[in-house]
């Protein structure tokens, strides 16, 4: 039987985000999430506590790779604002690619990332893809030095704010994930039309549409190998999504404690509301939900840590912790009565906000076609 305990490290770097995240990111998680304002000064205070660099090279400022302490961070850190969590997991996703760019790529953006200076989105979703993402359609022609990018992705979180993206696009001529190939590409050029979308949450990240027009690429901006991104993308998605689950279940222990306190001191018929069953069973049963959701996500990250098979375990972090997430702070909600529904309560904010990772980085449906076809393989016919 292997252990359940973090290590004293992970502890003590868990104490310490914490705190953090108790004083400077909960009070004004409600302020800062009503507006489409990216919180600049919020993420570069997140820089200096080192989150941005897990996983990455210590000579761009990074700390050696830690999966499962990323997952402490980003589910700390989701205690006190949800979509300031949401940054160190897009970190580990574009960064552990840059790895793959060159020499060049690295240098001019890792750095500025890692310090919380800028931010670069990642796009894959299109008008006419989304969960069948191999049918995208953007266009990579082959030019002198490069290639001209055309095309158009959508649902694009950070598109607003972001300083490059990470582009999916495929070779002319070619059909579904053969000839996809990743490119870096600077957003501030002419050619690049970004477009804000409007969410029912995670307003400050800046979600949006970006329109390609023969946007040039240089060779140095190739990341992976050509034709090879669609497989690249598909393995660091299996890291994210294990985080994205721990994400939501931060934001619902939020509630889910702050619910707790509520039901010892709201009073009710003459009594504490924490003296009737019908409000403790349901914050026994979330709690117990919440437990076994955090341990699966936990499980996969650290599978990825020891080079474990963990595709199908990332899927499950993936589709039950957010919905689990979700349905406790419903529960939250409904104990706090109509502060539950007020705006100048935290419940519906982190309601809004967890649902976006109920279809971004692959809906339920998704994952579980994938859990389904690895326990076909595994059984055979
Ligand atoms: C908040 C948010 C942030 C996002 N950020 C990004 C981002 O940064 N970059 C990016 O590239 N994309 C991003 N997306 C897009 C996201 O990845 C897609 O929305 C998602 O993959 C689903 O694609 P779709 O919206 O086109 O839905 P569709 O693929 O059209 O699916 C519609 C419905 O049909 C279901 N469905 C589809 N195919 C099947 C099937 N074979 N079996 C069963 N059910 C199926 C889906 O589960 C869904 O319920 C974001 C989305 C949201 C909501």
């Amino acid at each position: 039987m292997i252990s359940f305990a973090f290590t004293p490290e992970q502890e003590d770097f868990r104490a310490a985000l914490a705190d953090f995240t108790r004083k400077s990111l909960l009070p004004e998680y409600v302020r800062r999430s009503a507006s489409t304002e990216f919180p600049w000064d919020v993420h570069r205070e997140l820089a200096k506590t080192g989150i941005l660099g897990i996983g990455m090279p210590e000579e761009f400022g990074g700390t050696p790779d830690d999966p499962v302490m990323l997952g402490l961070a980003t589910e700390t850190l989701a205690y006190g604002d949800v979509n300031v969590a949401a940054a160190p997991v897009n970190l580990g996703l574009i960064g552990s690619q840059l790895l793959h760019g060159t020499r060049e790529v690295q240098e001019e953006y890792l750095p500025p990332l890692i310090n919380g200076d800028i931010t670069v989105a990642i796009a894959l979703t299109e008008p006419g893809s989304g969960s069948d993402a191999s049918g995208l359609r953007t266009v990579a022609t082959p030019v002198p030095g490069g290639w001209t990018l055309r095309g158009e992705k959508t649902a694009i979180t950070w598109a607003m704010n972001a300083e490059a993206c990470l582009v999916y696009a495929r070779d002319p001529g070619s059909e579904r994930s053969k000839g996809v190939s990743c490119f870096l590409v600077p957003l501030r050029q002419p050619g690049v039309t970004a477009s804000h979308s409007m969410g029912m949450g995670c307003l400050p990240l800046g979600w949006g549409s970006l329109h390609f027009d023969e946007v040039f690429v240089p060779e140095t901006h190739l990341i992976g190998e050509q034709g090879l991104g669609f497989r690249s993308v598909m393995n660091h998605f299996d890291f994210s999504r294990a985080a994205l689950g721990l994400l939501c279940l931060g934001a619902a222990r939020a509630s889910l404690d702050e619910a707790a306190r509520y039901a010892q001191q709201r009073q009710s018929f003459g009594r504490p509301l924490s003296d009737y069953q019908g409000v403790t069973f349901p914050l026994a049963e979330h709690e117990t939900y919440m437990e076994a959701a955090r341990t699966l996500c936990y499980k996969a990250l650290w599978a990825r840590q020891e080079g474990l098979p963990h595709t199908s375990l990332a899927s499950m972090s993936k589709w039950w912790p957010p919905l689990v997430a979700k349905d406790a702070i419903e529960g939250a909600m409904r104990i706090h009565g109509n502060l539950g529904y007020s705006a100048e309560f935290p419940h519906q904010q982190r309601f809004r906000d967890v649902m976006a990772y109920l279809v971004a980085d692959g809906t339920s449906e998704i994952q579980k076609r994938i859990i389904a076809a690895d326990l076909l393989k595994r059984v055979g016919a």
